[in-house]
């Protein structure tokens, strides 16, 4: 058995309005090849960098979501490597002062065996700001390579973590966390698919109880959580039997993913320590950063895991449905919407009179959580996903959820109707008026229950002849009936009752 070693670089495109040091725009997906750029980002002799102050704010705060120290001394160095996607023959990076260092994501991760929440610290080795390379397409004719300069130059920020990630599971929880916390941030977009979090890990293997690290693998190319999760899955079957055979790696080497084939391919195997020549960045005066990180502390919002905790503290939601909830900023806040409403009508209840917020709270939130967490994770988003419908286009308000869910509070609307009351809200119509309109509410007319419970009777001789002589099963048939008659809008418990009594 083998101890799994894994490290990660991130690297996150910032969501600024330009790119790192020029005027040109950061987002480009859409525009035609080689339509967003200018003589700084394609490298003309004479330019000079200026850098984006939008981006550094956005990586200090990153930094400080991620528990580093904001270095007070921080500098750019120049990065040289040739190749045809980096114009100026080196990439404006931070080498050994980037901005943030030192912190740490924690992770909750299922233990394997007693599935069992346990918190895993990961730790963060460092932050840096960089400007991106170019993009390299090779076309249909053969010998031909394109050159795409829109993302040259866009505004970068890389993490990388400390060989801390013990399984693929992890790196990928890991990676789902980050993606959260720069959304909250709103540092990043973080869609891996589109290419605006990339990641690279390094993994090794190291017999069970070693503390020595071994050769590592670097792999690249993965395009999704999911593909993550199966490279690394891969490189630790692969580097297991090169571990049986006597033979672990004893070269650095880079593995490309093939997401189609599902194999990590050999890309290159690194000799030597490539030399990289850093330098100080002569045109980009060094960064004094105390003062920004004071200012940039002040506007850290409420992160996801805190959001999480106080769901579940504050309005007593399971976990996995503070999950599901905290899991994008736009539901995390229309769930507290929809809370907050249904607490100031709980407020205005005359039996909650003269209570305090305590108490009703107190007295309330279990029953409205389950209501709450159910109807949002379980029917409204799957109703949504049936249409199609997104949060950001969701014509359901918090107001009018939350007064759906008081009607069910409240036995207003019968059990049978609620999800046709949901199906009819979609086009923002307020629940009441539906209800209404469309006669979904509960019939609370004991005569017009006890009408249709002799209808019922009536038409039924065999089964009440079955009942009286002892065949109590027959009862269920007999409400599912009545129910029927009264097209779902009367309450079970009433009708039940109503019906034992005319049979007696
Ligand atoms: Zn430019």
């Amino acid at each position: 058995m083998y101890q799994v070693v894994i490290g990660l670089e991130i690297h996150a495109q910032i969501k600024t309005q330009s790119k790192m040091f020029c005027g040109c725009p950061q987002a480009t997906d859409g525009l035609p090849p080689n339509t967003a750029l200018c003589p700084i980002c394609t490298g003309q002799p004479g330019t000079l960098p200026v850098l984006n102050l939008q981006a550094l704010k956005l990586g200090i705060k990153t930094g400080l979501a991620l528990h580093c120290r904001i270095n007070a001394e921080s500098k750019f160095d120049r990065k040289h490597y040739f190749y045809p996607d980096l114009p100026k023959a080196y990439q404006i990076s931070q080498y050994d002062q980037p901005i943030a260092e030192d912190g740490f994501l924690e992770i909750e991760i299922p233990d394997e065996e007693t599935g069992e929440i346990v918190n895993r610290k990961i730790r963060i080795q460092r932050l840096h700001l960089e400007e991106d390379a170019a993009k390299l397409l090779h076309g249909a004719e053969e010998n031909h390579a394109y050159v795409d300069f829109n993302r040259a130059g866009s505004a970068l920020m890389e993490m990388v973590t400390h060989p801390d990630v013990a399984s693929p599971a992890e790196a990928k929880l890991f990676l789902q966390e980050l993606r959260l916390i720069l959304r909250y941030l709103g540092a990043s977009d973080a869609n891996m698919e589109k290419g605006q979090m990339r990641c690279d890990a390094n993994i090794s293997l190291r017999p069970m109880g070693d503390t020595a690290f071994y050769t590592k693998t670097e792999v690249k190319n993965m395009n999704s959580f999911k593909s993550v999760e199966r490279a690394l899955e891969f490189e630790i079957e692969r580097q297991t039997k090169l571990w049986d055979a006597g033979t672990p790696p004893d070269k650095l080497s880079t593995r490309g993913w093939d997401d189609i084939k599902q194999i990590t391919v050999l890309q290159r195997i690194k000799e030597d320590a490539a030399d990289y020549r850093y330098f100080p960045e002569p045109d980009i005066p060094p960064l004094h950063l105390d003062a920004l990180a004071k200012e940039m502390a002040k506007t850290l919002p409420e992160l996801p895991a805190a959001r999480r905790a106080r769901f579940i503290d504050e309005y007593e939601l399971s976990l996995s449905d503070a999950r599901i909830l905290t899991d994008d900023l736009n539901w995390a806040n229309f769930t507290e919407q929809t809370f907050s409403e249904l607490y100031a009508w709980l407020r205005s209840l005359p039996d909650m009179a003269g209570l305090s917020e305590e108490q009703i709270i107190e007295k309330n939130s279990g029953k409205l959580a389950r209501l709450v967490g159910g109807y949002l994770t379980s029917k409204l988003m799957g109703l949504m996903a049936d249409k199609h419908i997104d949060i950001r286009t969701l014509k359901i308000t918090p107001e009018n959820f939350a007064e759906f869910i008081a009607l069910l509070y409240t036995n207003k609307i019968s059990g049978a109707n609620t999800l046709t009351l949901l199906k009819n809200m979609f086009d923002g119509e307020d629940p009441a008026q539906i209800m209404e309109e469309k006669q979904l509410g509960q019939v609370e007319d004991a005569g017009l229950i006890a009408r249709a419970v002799d209808e019922v009777l009536k038409s039924c001789p065999e089964q009440v002849t079955q009942f009286k002589s002892g065949k109590t099963s027959v009862l269920q048939f007999l409400i599912g009936k009545i129910m029927k008659e009264m097209q779902g809008r009367a309450d079970p418990g009433a009708v039940r009752e109503a019906l034992l009594q005319n049979l007696k």
